[in-house]
């Protein structure tokens, strides 16, 4: 836990976990300044455990710090927040293959402050807990999937390329309605035309046609995920055509695959689509399709370091 003010930066230590102590008028208690990352330290085939590409994470707090008017963190003070959490915690971390260490790191606007205005102080907060499969069923059960025709997720201009707490509590109720009908998750559509897809509501998305991949491009509505990131460069190492392009719901209907993306779901491929009504099925029913199938692999392959780290990705930390 690290805190900041103007007058003395940022200063911190490992603590026990424990509740936060705040002021009812903290900032973000009553205006939101609440942005977190998610992350995965991993055991590899070497009997290291390893971070996944952590100085991208360090680089979205601050860019979403900025957003929201907070300071961002140094990067090597949430490098070090990070791996002190990780170290401190690494019984925790499950063997190779049956699960990892999910970290959250958490910025907040802890100060006290009646009128609208950014918290006068801040603190930065790591915790962590061991995790396995993020979709019931587990990694390689295909996900069903609903088109969302009610809300949106992000508004141009909006939050929607940050990870800011308060993009996710007005999904809530359409994860719920989703979940009661037996979806895995909903599928959000752009705001402004309510025709190209947006994202799911924690992960990317991508779909794919012959060779082609195509995932939605970054134009602040949708988060830029470090999985999304990887998985462009490592799809195309395999010899895929990947481009950040508007995908229709027309086009996402007619694709011979669609698969999600992100730290928590790592690569899932969508068993089926719902959308006004209409069911399009991918693959064969309960087996992941081709190509998603491929990419999880490549990509647990690299982060388990049963293949080789050729992009450098992986940083030790124990
Ligand atoms: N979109 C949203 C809305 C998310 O919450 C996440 C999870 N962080 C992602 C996409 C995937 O991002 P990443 O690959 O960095 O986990």
């Amino acid at each position: 836990q690290a805190t900041f003010t103007p007058e003395q930066g940022w200063s911190g230590q490992l603590q026990p976990y424990a509740p936060l102590q705040m002021d009812p008028s903290a900032q973000v208690l009553n205006y939101g300044q609440s942005i977190f990352e998610g992350m995965k330290a991993q055991r590899t085939a070497g009997g290291n455990i390893v971070l996944f590409r952590p100085d991208e994470n360090a680089a979205r707090m601050m860019a979403g710090a900025e957003r929201l008017s907070m300071p961002p963190p140094p990067p090597e003070l949430f490098l070090e927040a990070v791996i002190s959490t990780v170290r401190a915690n690494q019984h925790y971390v499950p063997p190779l293959g049956r699960g990892s260490l999910y970290i959250r790191p958490l910025l907040l606007g802890t100060g006290p402050i009646l009128g609208l205005g950014p918290a006068p102080s801040y603190t930065l907060v790591v915790y962590c807990a061991a995790v396995g499969a993020y979709f019931k069923g587990g990694q390689l059960t295909p996900i069903d999937l609903i088109v969302e025709q009610r809300f949106h997720r992000a508004a141009p201009g909006g939050m929607g390329g940050t990870k800011a707490a308060g993009n996710y509590s007005p999904v809530l109720v359409v994860q719920l309605a989703a979940k009661r009908s037996g979806y895995a998750d909903v599928l959000y559509l752009d705001a402004k035309t309510d025709t190209y897809l947006e994202e799911v509501s924690s992960c990317n998305i991508f779909t794919v046609k012959g060779n082609k991949i195509t995932t939605p491009p970054l134009q602040g509505t949708i988060l830029p995920g470090v999985t999304r990131k990887s998985v462009i460069q490592l799809a195309r190492q395999l010899g895929y055509e990947v481009e950040e392009a508007p995908v229709s719901i027309t086009e996402a209907m007619a694709a011979d695959e669609i698969f999600t993306t992100g730290t928590a779901v790592v690569v899932s491929a969508v068993g089926s689509l719902t959308y006004k009504g209409e069911k399009k099925q991918f693959g064969e029913r309960g087996e992941p399709t081709k190509v998603a199938l491929q990419i999880y692999e490549t990509l647990t392959a690299l982060q388990q370091q049963r293949t080789k780290d050729t992009f450098g990705w992986l940083v030790p930390v124990v």
